[in-house]
């Protein structure tokens, strides 16, 4: 796919996502000379601003996170730039919206025309995504124009609520917009490492005919923060790990984990195969209720020196809050290739570091021929998928230790990706932006996905929605910690899996 000029034009633009992540993201695919030679921003918003405001707010935004920043180019780039105020729910605004990028269009020729392509970005609180869509389409934004210019629509996670909301929210999107035109963000999958899962299943021949059943004793996903709640308090507190993690970025990582090697890397066809394992997914058992979830809460502590209050002491939780700030979810796959594997699903916040990673634990030796002769016992060969803090393929497997007495020892293999000098990667928002400017799809969530997890984690939320068997289950960890012990119990390799250290 090429890279059409167009206008990239950002709903909610005063907010914290365009200050913190658009903004510094098209600043520096600006400077590297990556965006289209014809493109124009235009914020969008209900706060009043003028142009040049907005240029202030956006530089200012740019001197705090983005890193070298550089004030010729700026002055280039603020050239490119426009607010429009409107208020979401008046069609008015709308129509004036179209008016304006027309005549930027004829006026503006040194930034080059976009040729009616625009990228809706919503960037706005989720509750006006439907709003925001509707009047795109009733404001005729939504059609691609007769001879050029094509339309499309980019949402942030949250994708719903639950089941029901995922829907409606489709469907308020569909009304407008086609599939092709809709980009529903994950920004994990845009990252280099996670990006690299596929490439290292599928483009070498020694790890295929491992990975299934025969093989892999587990799979473990861990995401773990240090952080906890912050500004987004009001938010999380309604939604809890389940919703803010698991059914987006740990059940991608999940798929990219499990998924057969699709026929050609076409968005269609890597998504089908993504489907496939969301409809492999066992329902979960409740009547076995949480033999295979443990979830937890996180009370004050102590993080990287730190103290730090609990949960509900949180500024806008409430203080009998029973949302989970920690979740560890066994899962299978009922299919042939992963029978019996278990995958434990882990995500908290205010844990002892910052971690992401996929931990692949292999089965034991079938037989040892050692049995006698080495006093060390053998341990069982682990890839290690870093994706933070370290970016790393790892993976642990025996060796002879060079003595004169036979002595084993485990040892590693390292691709680090960064120290492999492989030319500047591109930041998460970088990516995404790119992709939906080439209309690229792949790194972006089909629908039918969404609506398979929403419907897997369904049960399961609504036994979180339940107070009373959340005032049973819900354990306290202490701040700092990895998490409730109860974790421990139904992982016990989950210590080792997070903590090992892969530098
Ligand atoms: P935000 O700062 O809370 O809001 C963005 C803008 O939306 C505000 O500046 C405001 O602009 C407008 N807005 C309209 N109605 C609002 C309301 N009732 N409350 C607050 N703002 C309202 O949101 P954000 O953090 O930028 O996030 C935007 C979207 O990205 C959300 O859907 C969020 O879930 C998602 N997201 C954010 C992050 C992140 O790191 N921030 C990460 C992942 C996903 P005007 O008043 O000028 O209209």
């Amino acid at each position: 796919p090429k890279l059409e000029p167009c206008a990239i034009v950002i709903f909610g633009a005063t907010g914290d996502l365009t200050s913190r992540k658009l903004f510094p993201a098209l600043y520096k695919l600006y400077a590297s000379e990556d965006m289209p030679d014809g493109f124009v921003i235009m914020g969008v918003g209900r706060t009043e601003y003028g142009d040049d405001a907005f240029r202030d707010k956006m530089r200012e935004a740019l001197e705090e996170f983005a890193p070298n920043f550089d004030h010729g180019l700026w002055h280039k780039l603020a050239s490119r730039l426009y607010y429009h105020t409107l208020e979401y729910d008046e069609l008015d605004g709308y129509k004036s919206l179209e008016k304006r990028l027309q005549e930027i269009d004829k006026n503006e020729k040194a930034n080059g025309e976009t040729q009616g392509n625009r990228l809706f970005y919503l960037a706005v609180p989720p509750e006006l995504y439907t709003t925001i869509a509707n009047h795109l389409g009733d404001a005729g934004l939504a059609a691609p124009g007769q001879e050029s210019g094509w339309p499309r629509i980019v949402v942030e996670k949250p994708f719903g609520h639950d089941l029901p909301s995922a829907r409606e929210l489709d469907a308020a999107l569909h009304r407008s917009f086609s599939e092709s035109q809709i980009f529903r963000i994950d920004h994990y999958l845009a990252k280099e490492t996670v990006q690299n899962i596929l490439m290292l299943r599928f483009a070498n021949a020694i790890f295929e005919p491992l990975w299934n059943r025969n093989y892999i004793d587990y799979v473990s996903i861990i995401a773990a923060e240090s952080l906890g709640v912050g500004h987004r308090a009001g938010y999380y507190d309604t939604a809890g790990v389940l919703r803010d993690m698991f059914q987006n970025h740990m059940m991608q990582l999940l798929a990219l984990s499990a998924m057969s090697p699709p026929s050609s890397f076409h968005a269609d066809r890597v998504r089908d195969e993504k489907t496939r394992v969301y409809r492999s997914l066992r329902p979960f058992d409740v009547e076995r209720e949480f033999k295979d979830l443990v979830l937890g809460q996180y009370m004050s502590g102590t993080v990287h020196g730190e103290k730090v209050p609990a949960y509900r002491k949180e500024k806008n939780v409430p203080e009998d809050s029973n949302t989970p700030t920690f979740a560890m979810l066994r899962a299978y796959l009922d299919n042939w290739r992963w029978q019996g594997v278990p995958f434990y699903i882990t995500s908290g916040k205010r844990l002892a570091d910052k971690v992401s990673r996929i931990v692949v634990q292999f089965k034991e030796i079938p037989h040892s021929m050692l049995r006698g002769v080495v006093e060390q016992s053998i341990e069982q060969n682990k890839l290690f998928l870093g994706i933070y803090p370290d970016e790393v393929i790892h993976m642990y497997f025996m060796a002879k230790q060079p003595a004169p007495l036979l002595c084993l020892s485990p040892v590693y293999m390292h691709y680090g990706f960064k120290e492999s000098g492989v030319g500047p990667e591109l930041e998460a928002y970088e990516k995404v932006l790119l992709d939906c400017i080439m209309g690229d799809q792949m790194l972006f969530w089909r629908q039918d996905g969404v609506e398979l997890t929403w419907g897997f984690l369904t049960p399961i939320l609504e036994m979180c929605d339940d107070c009373g068997t959340m005032e049973r289950h819900l354990h306290r960890y202490k701040a700092g910690s990895w998490g409730p012990n109860e974790a421990c119990e139904l992982h016990p390799g989950f210590f080792a899996d997070v903590t090992t250290s892969t530098s």
